[in-house]
């Protein structure tokens, strides 16, 4: 496939590609063009050459636009998830929800676009003022490999609709989606310019977009560490930036917690995508009266998952999307089991068969009985394990929860009023999820606290944050 860069398919200047593996199996799925600076310089004049009419553009105008690509999005999910599953690995049924997903975004900020208006105010001895909201000009974003589609959707969506034009980079190890659902945009009479795609490797293309002082803001998912990097090679051209980095999501299970609704809870919150999303359950605290009942029934539900092929029927969970992400596992695993810290209760390594031979899979594992200072509970780990501990209870619970670097999202399974009062207020987190894990529908804000980044995307205010404000005052 090819850059999208002014309405044009592209190749790289550099003339150069590199492939895109299916992690099922190894097979090469595609190649994309192995983008370097002078590509991102090309589309970021692309991107202001397009700016001023974009901008100019009615709300309703822009937005029509945005309608009309989430209509055909929808009308070709079975391609585009087809090429999801090949490129990233989750499972068919994941991708077709995650496609589903790009299109209710952009349908989303379609409806609220029309309502992006200023304030006007009649202050005596200042005259009329309006405060008007313009676009903030070209905007980057860079992505990672879990969710391609919804994360590309949740940094155009509101960048778009509120008139701004855009460079994004893909993560190189799942471009192909992002750049097909950018061709799609292209056809559905996105004018050449607004939206361009440059592929290839962080270190260049992301960094060229985060330091380029052409580029007015940078929405970026991914790694603190990288996330730090985004920031300071920023800071020079006082970019506006919005930050969604990792997590290590808490989930308490209290004593009075429907432990049927709970165990499916985990099993979506944990192995969803294989466990790489950033607000996955990363560790478990349960209730010691209930504790061990708790972990008979997940381990059981745990042993039914049929791990494999994204592609193939029935598949509860694909491999991982990387070899360095498999490794990292793989390491913290073992870690574990040497200092002795905690009991293996399922998986903990790859599964046998011819099948999984030249995938990067690994088996859905529970540990029990972690020590709170395990690297299990420290680290954010963006595969498919969990550790678990046995609490006393809701204030054990709260302290242990809150006691991590992170602050995304974090959940309590509870009936009890009180105990939902409570954790809710006190759980430090920027999403808190009640009986419930995971689900972000485009209405909600979403975005972390500590760690866990900087500024909310989705929601109606992500739209202001792709704006800013110009104050008038007039007297006549
Ligand atoms: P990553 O930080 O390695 O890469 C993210 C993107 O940044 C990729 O496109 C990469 O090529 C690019 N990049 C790498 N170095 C760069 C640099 N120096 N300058 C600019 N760009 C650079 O992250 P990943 O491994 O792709 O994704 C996994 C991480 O993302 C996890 O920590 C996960 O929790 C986090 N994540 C967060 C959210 C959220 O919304 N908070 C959502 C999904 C994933």
């Amino acid at each position: 496939m090819k850059m999208m860069i002014g309405g044009e398919r592209r190749d790289s200047v550099s003339g150069r590609v590199f492939p895109v593996h299916n992690p099922a199996t190894g097979d090469v799925v595609g190649e994309a063009p192995l983008g370097g600076e002078d590509d991102v310089l090309a589309a970021i004049e692309a991107a202001g050459e397009a700016f001023p009419d974009w901008a100019a553009k009615s709300p309703r105008d822009r937005a029509k636009i945005l309608f009309f690509a989430a209509e055909e999005v929808r009308r070709r999910n079975t391609d585009l998830a087809a090429l999801l599953t090949a490129e990233q690995g989750k499972p068919i049924r994941e991708a077709v929800d995650e496609i589903n997903g790009f299109a209710n975004i952009l349908e989303y900020y379609h409806a609220l676009s029309a309502g992006l208006r200023g304030e006007f105010a009649n202050l005596k001895g200042y005259g009329r003022v309006t405060v008007r909201r313009r676009p903030l000009g070209i905007c980057g974003a860079i992505i990672p490999w879990n969710m391609p589609a919804i994360i590309m959707g949740w940094k155009i969506g509101a960048a778009l609709a509120a008139g701004n034009t855009m460079v994004l980079k893909p993560a190189r190890t799942a471009p192909l989606t992002c750049m097909r659902l950018a061709e799609i945009l292209g056809e559905a009479g996105l004018p050449p310019g607004v939206l361009n795609v440059v592929t290839g490797p962080g270190e260049t293309v992301g960094r060229e977009i985060a330091r380029n002082p052409g580029v007015r803001k940078v929405s970026f998912t991914g790694e603190v560490g990288t996330g730090r990097q985004v920031a300071l090679d920023a800071a020079p051209a006082m970019k506006r930036l919005t930050l969604e980095l990792g997590g290590s999501d808490p989930m308490i299970v209290c004593d009075d917690a429907d432990i049927g609704a709970a165990v499916e809870g985990v099993i979506r919150g944990r192995y969803y995508n294989c466990g790489q999303v950033c607000t996955a359950v990363k560790r478990l605290y349960v209730s010691d009266s209930i504790a061990d009942e708790f972990v008979r029934r997940l381990t059981a539900r745990v042993e039914t998952f049929v791990v494999g092929n994204g592609m193939d029927r029935g598949v509860g969970m694909g491999p991982l999307n990387n070899r360095a992400g498999l490794n990292r596992v793989v390491n913290i695993v073992d870690a574990a089991r040497e200092r002795d810290e905690g009991k293996i209760v399922a998986g903990g390594r790859a599964p046998e068969g011819e099948q999984y031979k030249r995938g990067l899979f690994f088996l859905p594992t529970l540990i029990t009985g972690v020590p709170h200072d395990s690297v299990l509970f420290s680290e954010e780990i963006f595969g498919p394990v969990l550790p678990i501990a046995a609490v006393s209870g809701l204030d054990e619970a709260l302290e242990l929860a809150n006691n991590s670097r992170y602050g995304l999202g974090a959940s309590v399974w509870t009936r009890n009023a009180d105990t939902i009062a409570r954790a809710t207020e006190e759980l430090e987190a920027g999403i808190v999820w009640v009986n419930q894990h995971l689900r972000i529908p485009p209405e909600v804000p979403f975005g972390g606290t500590k760690a866990s980044g900087i500024g909310r995307e989705n929601g109606s205010r992500a739209l202001e944050e792709y704006t800013e404000e110009k104050a008038v005052l007039v007297r006549l």
